[in-house]
């Protein structure tokens, strides 16, 4: 459920009508509502109440300050997965104990970073980085609480490009070395070993790979704690799916998954946490569009859009489905026609949908992507020099511009051009 509905034949932002924002900052624009957001950070915080929990929002589905803001203020914690992640959750009121830091690659400067300004785990995701992690903590003269993500060997049924929990995937160790790399970290100084991580992709539209993967988790931490580890934290990870095509796509229920994860780990009596981003994040927000020409081909009819591949890289990169809706609702009887959705940019994969039935648009009619609200913004580029979207936030009859639209001018003179040149 999210708070974009048509009142009057026209498609609001909670109390706005689209048509208002749209010419207040001109399109595309993205814009989110506040109550979707918290109405979903408190799904899966409602599902959890059950057990002591942590929800961590994965802010890099959309990582806007003010998105931040509304979820921390709730008490939301945050997965991050960068350097730069990191400082924005801390400039967004998110203390560093309600902080998890992910992801393969984290450098020396990144980890730092975190253990000076506080940090709830490390989710390590190799032993190269665990020797890394201890050296910087241990010549800071600190401890760094970390969990080990396991890679559990589970097809999560999504995306190949989202997938991460099969023994292919760059992620984690597999959990039939657990043992050893555990002995390892315990051994190793300035490092406390507090749980186990897992998170074996994103877009999952069934609850068993979760489950696979959750009693894996489960089995695993009886047998470290035989070993003498001390755990107590269980990181799930996020990955629950959305709803795209609203027709015929119902992913499982946020209560169904927090019922899966007291059944798979209720007994342990461990503290858990979960990451979720899309689910969060990706139904609170639209991409607003104006037509700017209806050109009629060979067969084929193009609705030329002026957002683009850079704004929403989703459908080109994934070949992800957004529902793309009329801004003023079709007049009932009106026949919808197929249209092939396309942006301007200089590539044929600039193309958001192919042979969509739409009700007939034409020059300066506006559209909106629903589910555009993860991954959407924080993936855009300024490619052929277009510039990044406005971000707008909707809060019952108050919005605001979360993130200006560049000039031109800032655009180009963040170029330097040497005197030599
Ligand atoms: C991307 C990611 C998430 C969030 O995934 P969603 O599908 O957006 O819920 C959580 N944890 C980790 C480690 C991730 O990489």
């Amino acid at each position: 459920m999210d708070h974009f509905l048509y009142r009057d034949g026209i498609l609001h932002a909670e109390d706005i009508p689209l048509p208002q924002i749209a010419a207040a900052v001109g399109t595309p624009f993205y814009v989110y509502s506040t109550a979707t957001l918290k109405r979903h950070y408190r799904l899966f915080k409602d599902a959890l109440s059950g057990m002591d929990n942590m929800v961590c929002y994965a802010m890099k589905a959309n990582s806007n300050q003010a998105v931040l803001k509304t979820l921390a203020d709730l008490g939301a914690g945050m997965d991050v997965v960068s350097g730069g992640e990191y400082a924005r959750a801390k400039a967004a009121g998110v203390p560093g104990e309600r902080i998890v830091f992910s992801g393969v690659g984290k450098t020396r400067e990144e980890m730092r970073l975190a253990l000076e300004g506080g940090i709830r785990q490390f989710n390590i995701e190799s032993e190269p980085e665990m020797v890394v992690l201890s050296d910087v903590a241990n010549s800071m003269g600190v401890t760094a609480p970390v969990t080990i993500r396991i890679n559990p060997d589970v097809d999560a049924r999504t995306h190949e490009k989202i997938a991460t929990g099969k023994s292919e995937n760059k992620f984690g160790i597999p959990i039939a070395r657990a043992k050893e790399v555990y002995a390892m970290a315990a051994s190793l100084p300035g490092l406390d070993v507090v749980g186990i991580d897992v998170h074996i992709g994103s877009q999952l539209v069934e609850l068993e790979p979760f489950e696979q993967a959750y009693l894996k988790v489960a089995e695993l931490t009886k047998l470290l704690r035989a070993e003498g580890h001390n755990i107590r934290r269980l990181d799930l990870g996020g990955g629950l799916g959305i709803p795209y095509a609203r027709s015929n796509e119902a992913p499982p229920l946020p209560t169904d998954y927090g019922a899966l994860i007291q059944k798979c780990v209720g007994h342990l009596d461990v503290e858990v946490e979960i990451e979720p981003g899309r689910l969060i994040a990706g139904n609170a927000g639209l991409l607003v569009a104006s037509v700017i020409y209806l050109k009629e081909g060979e067969g084929r009819n193009f609705l030329i859009l002026d957002a683009a591949m850079n704004d929403l890289i989703r459908p080109s990169m994934y070949a992800a489905y957004h529902d793309i809706v009329p801004v003023v609702e079709a007049t009932p009887g009106v026949e919808q026609q197929p249209y092939d959705i396309v942006g301007p940019v200089c590539e044929s994969g600039d193309t958001f949908a192919k042979g969509r039935d739409l009700t007939p648009l034409g020059p300066n009619d506006l559209v909106a992507f629903r589910s555009a609200g993860a991954y959407g913004a924080v993936m855009a580029s300024e490619y052929n020099t277009r510039p990044l979207i406005p971000e707008v936030l909707v809060k019952d009859d108050q919005f605001a511009v979360i993130r200006a639209r560049p000039t031109f001018d800032e655009m180009i003179n963040r170029d330097i051009v040497p005197e030599w040149v």
